[in-house]
């Protein structure tokens, strides 16, 4: 059985690293072709120690997703084979993965098994269980190998998830969503529980911040999709939330919405704290433990998902760190189309027919989208019926007059609210590009949106659809700057969109 594959090891440093290399390399089975281990260590000073054919290459201490990538592309093997830092592969992993890989030819990656070795004398402790999650985890990088060829398809890992965390879900998804086949290896690595100090599960709450970047490139469902149990976020901001509003009572001298606040509070906290305490060893050590990171971690989580909030647009627009080669990947299945100023001429709040201009060569860049088959909808806000300029039956008007001049260019999604309303249909909201995706039948991710402003790119990005802005003079610099793709006009948009071909295809053909 011949396998062609390269082992990449992104690590900080840690000791368990040499354990790794030196059960690596016993053991039987195929060798690798080449061990890459990524010294990702922020602070190098001295070289990385390693036995004698193992390569190093320079991490750019930016978190496990941009170190892995850095592996990847230095790997030359038909298969790259990902091991965390702190795994050790029994003797037989090789020999399996060996297996794994040439089973089912057709696969693009093959994920193998995670066991936690944990105590057997007594209960484990909540951090433990912690790290027993792995095994349940779908798309672990651990112990995941891809096809090289694959991970270039999709651009490998998305460098703006920071943490050991959700980077391997993301890519599953987008994996996945590229037609590409993730199987599960029958090969296994052993996860022991490493060291964690009191703050571990107090840190961990960081990983909130990657579930909100999660959520605004997958859609409101990616948990179901990328097999992820729903966490205690909504507990943890209920009761943060229930605390702050006793206090704020407390503050103004108001005792009985203060004693029903604090006390909703401690009900939330003791939950919290019986649900961590009740399957675990229950020593005086960590029960401790569980009381004071039971009272902190809810408000520490919904700092973070704030903070997560907060930067969601900054991380979204971070095209720089996003994988473009995903992007070009696929011919899209249905293209969203703005209406002022990408299909017709921009006449704010118009109401009047008679005054819709077609901009130069939208007509043959509509047809030509028809003709490839591509499904069309167009995604409008309209905030002048909100504003009271202007009613609905004006702009259906107006709307019926481009489908009159560019033929029929399948559902209106309009947003009559202004921009003051809160709603979350109004671009750079994902609310109009998800509806048009469900009516027209394609998940998000096979969607493009042609629009002329940063809001119609970022309402794209955050409903994971891939946006192509075609400024105008009145597009912001700033806003194109930050489009991860650009087209001199709406032809130049559509010959983007349709002249991709096959990435899957050419990707496993390389
Ligand atoms: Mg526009
Ligand atoms: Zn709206």
């Amino acid at each position: 059985m011949s396998v062609s594959y390269d082992v990449v090891i992104p690590s900080t440093g840690r000791e368990s690293l040499g354990r790794l290399l030196r059960a690596l390399r016993t053991g039987y089975g195929p060798l690798p072709e080449r061990v890459l281990v990524v010294d990702d260590r922020p602070d190098a000073e001295r070289p990385l120690t390693v036995p004698e054919g193992v390569e190093v290459v320079r991490g750019p201490a930016r978190g496990p997703a941009a170190a892995r990538n850095v592996g990847w592309r230095a790997a030359s093997a038909e298969w790259v084979a990902f091991l965390d830092d702190d795994v050790v592969p029994p003797s037989g992993w090789r020999d399996a993965l060996a297996g794994d890989l040439s089973r089912p030819p057709e696969a693009a990656a093959s994920q193998g098994r995670i066991v936690v070795p944990l105590p057997r004398h007594r209960r484990p402790t909540d951090w433990e269980r912690n790290v027993a999650g792995l095994e349940r985890a779908r798309w672990a990088t651990a112990d995941m190998a891809f096809r090289r060829c694959a991970l270039a398809a999709v651009g490998g890992f998305d460098e703006r998830f920071r943490h050991a965390y959700r980077e391997d879900s993301d890519l599953g998804l987008r994996l996945t969503n590229a037609g590409f086949r993730v199987e599960r290896g029958r090969r296994h690595v052993l996860h022991p529980v490493g060291p964690a100090d009191p703050w571990t599960s107090l840190r961990l709450q960081a990983g909130n911040v990657d579930d909100v970047l999660m959520r605004a490139l997958h859609g409101p469902r990616w948990r179901e999709r990328a097999g992820a149990p729903r966490g205690r976020l909504r507990r943890h901001l209920a009761t943060t939330a229930a605390g702050l509003s006793g206090l704020a009572a407390l503050a103004a001298r108001r005792p009985t919405p203060a004693a029903v606040g604090l006390g909703l509070w401690a009900v939330g906290t003791a939950e919290l704290a019986c649900a961590r305490i009740a399957p675990g060893p229950r020593a005086t050590r960590e029960v401790a433990l569980m009381l004071w990171t039971s009272a902190l971690m809810p408000p520490v989580a919904a700092l973070q998902w704030g903070l997560g909030h907060a930067r969601r647009r900054r991380l979204l627009a971070d095209a720089a760190r996003a994988p473009r080669a995903e992007r070009a990947a696929a011919r899209p299945l249905a293209v969203l189309l703005d209406r002022d100023g990408t299909l017709i001429e921009d006449v704010p709040y118009n109401g009047d027919p008679r005054r819709v201009r077609p901009v130069p060569g939208a007509r043959r860049a509509v047809e030509r989208l028809r003709h490839a088959g591509v499904k069309l909808a167009v995604v409008s806000n309209q905030s002048g019926i909100g504003r009271g300029l202007i009613d609905e039956r004006q702009v259906a008007a107006v709307n019926a007059r481009v489908d009159e001049l560019l033929g029929p260019l399948g559902p209106w999604l309009v947003c009559p609210h202004p921009p003051d309303a809160g709603c979350d249909c109004r671009k750079p909201g994902p609310g109009l590009v998800l509806r048009a995706a469900e009516r027209l039948g394609v998940a998000p991710e096979h969607c493009a949106v042609i629009g002329d402003i940063g809001a119609d790119v970022e309402a794209a990005m955050a409903a994971g659809a891939r946006p192509v802005l075609v400024p105008t003079p009145r597009t912001r610099r700033e806003e194109i700057a930050a489009a991860p793709e650009v087209a001199g006009s709406l032809a130049e948009a559509v010959d983007r969109l349709l002249d991709t071909g096959d990435a899957r295809t050419e990707a496993l053909a390389a």
